[in-house]
Order: structure tokens, then C-alpha cells, then sequence
């Protein structure tokens, strides 16, 4: 039900903004302190208790919204320890919140073991979005938004790096092109965007999106390879988003559709591999599904 004169939803139809029953995560600012909506404030205000990764960091949050609730810290070394407890809370009807230091609770932050035990434990889970760097950094990279493969941090040292840079160039080789994003600390920045560059391609359009709704906000955009100097030359300070564009779509010869396609055919339905081929290589899926139709068609008649 919509109201007339505004088109937004009525009223009455959002769900209570009170504390449920039920594990609720609740993405927090990821820098400035109003990025966060009345709901995610009435759900911290009205919970039994809100799990955070450290307790200094969600006081002063709340401290700014007139809060006063119980802090449990729950980060990596004690998640999974804390999980029959927790989950004996959810059980008896308690409304729990987690959240992180900052932006979406489980995006490179704490929490996923828990949910993953809630869900199992048939206990309610909610969520309340709100700021996440990932997602902010991309709409403002002028990449293409989608597909976007969300990587979060590379392994810090190099030789296990550069093994997964590796295996994401493997996966381009074979069709995937998607806009790739990466968390990395300021210090960090320059040396992985000349791996990047070294294993992806100097040209490839990239961007560096820093201290996102913050005073110094600021996104870098251009090659990987000029990004990579750029950090040399003028250091990334605060919280960086790395993010490289898809990789560039190779003219794809009409032998090497029909095997992409007599490959995806064997495994799924005539039009979900035409679908997947398409996305996979960037090509019209009308055509690629008219080929498609051509090789089922070449497969049934007699020699
Ligand atoms: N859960 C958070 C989210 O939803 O974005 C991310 C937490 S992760 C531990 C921290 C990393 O996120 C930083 O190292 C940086 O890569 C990125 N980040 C967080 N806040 C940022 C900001 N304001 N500007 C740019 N990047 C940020």
C-alpha cells in the first residue's frame, strides 16, 4: 500500500522498529557518526544486549545517540566460543544486536559464525543496512557496478597474495568479468596496486576511494598503473577501497562460443547457458540464446 501524494510506503506497513526477538544486524557509520537510520537506533536502544568488536568504539557511537545498553565484545577470537551461550540467549526469546566497529556487521568484520549457528538453531535473524565501504566506493568509482565480486582483504604477505591474484586471473581467462574490490590498509595501498597491476594488467581502469564520508573523502581513478605511482608519489592517508574494472571482453570467435556453449549446455538448461555464457563474456544474451538454439538444434538432426 503506497500513500498518494508522497509514493512512499505507508506508515503502517514497516516492520515495529522496536527490539524483535532474534539476532538483528545493524550496520553502523563508517565514518561520520549520522550515517545511521532511526531504525538501527531503535533497535540498539531496545535490545537485551548489542555484540560489538570493541566496546570503546560502539560507546562513543551511542554515547552520540543518547544510548545506554549493555556491550558484550564479540570479535574473531572469541566468537566461537561465545556461540552456545549466545545462542542459549536467542533461544530463550532474548533480542540481541550485533554490530561492528564500522559499516555492515560479516562484510571482512566478525559475526558469521554466529549467524550461521542461528540460522541452524532456527532462531530469528533480521537485518538493518545501512554504510558499507565496498558498496559506497564502487557507485562512486565509475567502474561498472555490475557484476562486482566483493574480495574484501588479500593476504598480506606477498607470496600468498600474488597466488590469489593469480587464481582471480585464472578465473578472467575463463570468463569471469566483473569489477573487483578489495579492502586494504593506507600503508599497504601502493605496494598491492602494483601487484594488482603486475598480475591483471597496468591499463586496466581502476580506482582508490579513501576516508569515505569523512573530511578528506577523496577518490583516485585511472590506470593501475597510474594509480600505483600516484600512491608512491602521494600516499593514500586513513581507510582506503581498492577497486580494478572488469577485465577487457576479448573478441570471443564463433569456435570458441559454441565451446563455451556445448560446455555450459552439458551442465544446465539450453537458456540458463546461453544466460551464463552471455554474462561470462559480456555478449548479448539474445544472440548468444539464438546460438544456443542453433547447436541443440545441429546436436538432434541425423548425420
Ligand atoms: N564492515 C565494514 C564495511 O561494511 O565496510 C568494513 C570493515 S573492514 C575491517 C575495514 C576496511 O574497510 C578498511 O580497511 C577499508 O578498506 C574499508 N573502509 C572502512 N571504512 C572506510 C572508509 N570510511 N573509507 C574507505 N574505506 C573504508
Amino acid at each position: 500500500m503506497q500513500d498518494a501524494s508522497t509514493n512512499l510506503p505507508a506508515a503502517g506497513i514497516s516492520p515495529p522498529p522496536g527490539p524483535q526477538p532474534g539476532l538483528t544486524l545493524v550496520a553502523t557509520p563508517i565514518g561520520n557518526l549520522d550515517d545511521i537510520s532511526p531504525r538501527a537506533l531503535a533497535a540498539l536502544a531496545g535490545a537485551d544486549a548489542v555484540l560489538c568488536e570493541d566496546t570503546r568504539v560502539t560507546s562513543k557511537l551511542l554515547a552520540r545517540h543518547g544510548i545506554s545498553i549493555t556491550l558484550w565484545p564479540l570479535h574473531d577470537h572469541n566468537e566461537e566460543a561465545q556461540l552456545p551461550g549466545l545462542l542459549a540467549r536467542l533461544r530463550d526469546g532474548a533480542a540481541l544486536v550485533l554490530v561492528s566497529d564500522a559499516g555492515t556487521p560479516l562484510m571482512s568484520d566478525p559475526g558469521f559464525r554466529l549467524v550461521r549457528a542461528a540460522i541452524a538453531a532456527g532462531v530469528p535473524v533480521h537485518g538493518i543496512p545501512g554504510a558499507n565501504a565496498a558498496v559506497l566506493a564502487l557507485i562512486l568509482s565509475g567502474l561498472p557496478p555490475h557484476p562486482f565480486m566483493f574480495v574484501g582483504f588479500l593476504p598480506a604477505k606477498a607470496g600468498a597474495r600474488d597466488a590469489e591474484l593469480a587464481r582471480f586471473k585464472a578465473m578472467e581467462q575463463a570468463g569471469l568479468s566483473a569489477t573487483l574490490v578489495f579492502y586494504e590498509a593506507p600503508h599497504r595501498a601502493a605496494e598491492t596496486l602494483a601487484a594488482l597491476a603486475a598480475s591483471l594488467g597496468e591499463t586496466r581502469p581502476a580506482a582508490l576511494a579513501r576516508e569515505l564520508t569523512k573530511r578528506f573523502e577523496e577518490v583516485r581513478r585511472g590506470s593501475l598503473a597510474v594509480l600505483a605511482q600516484g600512491a608512491l608519489d602521494d600516499p593514500p592517508r586513513g581507510e582506503v577501497v581498492l577497486l580494478v574494472g572488469p577485465a577487457p571482453n576479448e573478441a570471443m570467435g564463433q569456435a570458441s562460443l559454441d565451446d563455451a556453449l556445448a560446455v555450459a549446455m552439458a551442465a544446465m538448461s539450453l537458456r540458463d547457458a546461453a544466460a551464463s555464457v552471455a554474462l561470462a563474456h559480456g555478449l548479448p544474451r539474445k544472440s548468444v540464446y539464438a546460438r544456443a538454439l542453433e547447436l541443440a538444434a545441429e546436436k538432434k538432426r541425423p548425420d
